[in-house]
């Protein structure tokens, strides 16, 4: 396979598929560049190579229309500066034939947000899909996607996906554009390689004892990771919102806690496959209860099973905490996916601190750690251990899927 380092750049254009979809503030700041940093060592490597970039990514949900919020233009300063060259700007994605042309070795051209066109995402707008003709919309737009990967793929000698964070999608420059290309002009660039390694850590090169953790406010959300990892980990934790719909499905009384009523068979299920599989299923026994959704709200430690009426959980109690770092303590490959409590509010982020300290000892005792998912990567730069652990995923939705043990069609496009 093509990889970014074999590959001879040298005098040609590369169109690289990258993920700027970056926060803006109300004057069109950058408010978070991390992406943007992500995928400069695959773009200054190219550049170092001799090559020419034109760098194309969606931005929010245009829904297939021009709407100048969503604008690319307003990054390309900033672009530039990360860059520490000039960056020429496409204002229209499609008609970028004459602006790709005139590249020379060095240079950078940016297209407009590819989302401007309906065929990016290959869906069709403005009709119902129980209308009688969707389907027939829908293959009118699947060709016009075939068309537009090709203009773009027109642009350049080869293609690279370095957009981990829209992987799981099938979109025109995520996926389709691939098959415009043979395949040693094609390749991952150096931040999906390192994400695809990191899931194959997880999934694949398991060293053993495997402690996952998966929290958030949901279980309806994690299901279809929880059933893949049921058949990998040693040590399955599941925390957060999801403690109370364990607890009710086991008859406990959880007050106003958040619970998903009807997810009430699917816990006892998962509790019976961790029986029969041998898996230890951490559930929470004690929470931190609040008498209000709220960072003032009075506070008491109950058990997850007897919440008093008018109250609700809202973080791992201490006898849970201990049971999650003994859990993870020891263990040489660890998974985190949800925080453990409602961390936003700093009263109820001591689950969550004592999950990411007890990964992070785990870690510099040798162990691998991923750290997936917005919320638990904002856990971990909130406690300052973002350099405490191996690995933490920019992909959200991309990064799920693939830990659910689905094909992203971004990798199999180039991987095959
Ligand atoms: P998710 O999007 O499913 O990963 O869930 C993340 C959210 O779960 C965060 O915003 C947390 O505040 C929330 N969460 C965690 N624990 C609880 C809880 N006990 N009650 C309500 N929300 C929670």
């Amino acid at each position: 396979m093509m990889t970014i380092d074999n590959y001879k750049f040298a005098g040609k254009k590369a169109i690289v598929r990258v993920d700027f979809n970056v926060p803006l503030d109300e004057n069109g700041n950058i408010t978070d560049d991390t992406r943007i940093r992500g995928a400069l060592p695959t773009l200054k490597k190219i550049l170092a190579d001799g090559g020419a970039l034109i760098i194309m990514s969606h931005m929010g949900k245009p829904k297939g229309k021009v709407n100048m919020k969503m604008s690319l233009g307003q990054i390309k300063e900033a672009v530039g500066k990360a860059l520490g060259a000039p960056v020429q700007f496409a204002p229209d994605c499609a008609k970028a034939q004459e602006a790709a042309a005139a590249l020379k070795p060095g240079e950078v051209l940016l297209l407009e947000n590819l989302r401007f066109y309906a065929e990016e995402e290959g869906k069709p707008v403005g009709i119902d899909k129980e209308d009688p003709a969707y389907e027939e919309a829908k293959k009118a737009m699947k060709a016009s996607q075939k068309e537009f990967a090709k203009t773009l793929a027109s642009y350049a000698d080869c293609y690279v996906n370095d957009a981990f964070g829209t992987a799981h999608r099938k979109h025109a420059s995520t996926a389709v554009i691939a098959d415009y290309f043979d395949a040693d002009n094609k390749m991952l660039g150096y931040l999906m390689e390192k994400e695809v390694q990191a899931v194959d850590n997880i999934l694949s090169n398991i060293r053993r004892p495997f402690t996952a953790i998966m929290g958030g406010s949901k279980v309806s959300t994690k299901i279809g990771i929880i059933e893949n990892l049921m058949d990998k980990v040693d040590n399955l934790i599941l925390c957060g919102g999801m403690t109370y719909t364990f607890a009710k499905a086991q008859g406990g009384k959880i007050g106003n806690s958040i619970c998903e009523d009807d997810k009430l068979e699917l816990a006892l299920d998962i509790i019976r496959q961790a029986k029969e599989k041998g898996v230890n299923l951490v559930l929470g026994t004690d929470c931190v209860a609040a008498d209000d959704f709220s960072n003032s709200a009075h506070t008491q430690v109950v058990p997850a099973n007897n919440i008093p009426d008018g109250w609700e959980g809202m973080d791992a109690g201490p006898e849970t905490r201990k049971a999650f770092a003994e859990a993870i303590d020891g263990a040489k490959t660890i998974l985190w996916n949800g925080p453990a409590g409602v961390f936003e509010f700093d009263n109820f982020t001591d689950g969550s601190r004592a999950i990411a300290e007890a990964i992070a000892k785990a870690t510099d005792e040798g162990a691998y750690s991923l750290i997936g998912g917005g919320d638990s990567v904002a856990c971990i730069n909130k406690f300052g251990m973002a350099d405490r652990v191996s690995y933490i995923s920019t992909g959200g939705g991309a990064l799920l899927e693939a830990i659910e043990g689905k094909v992203l069609p971004g990798v199999a496009a180039i991987k095959g």
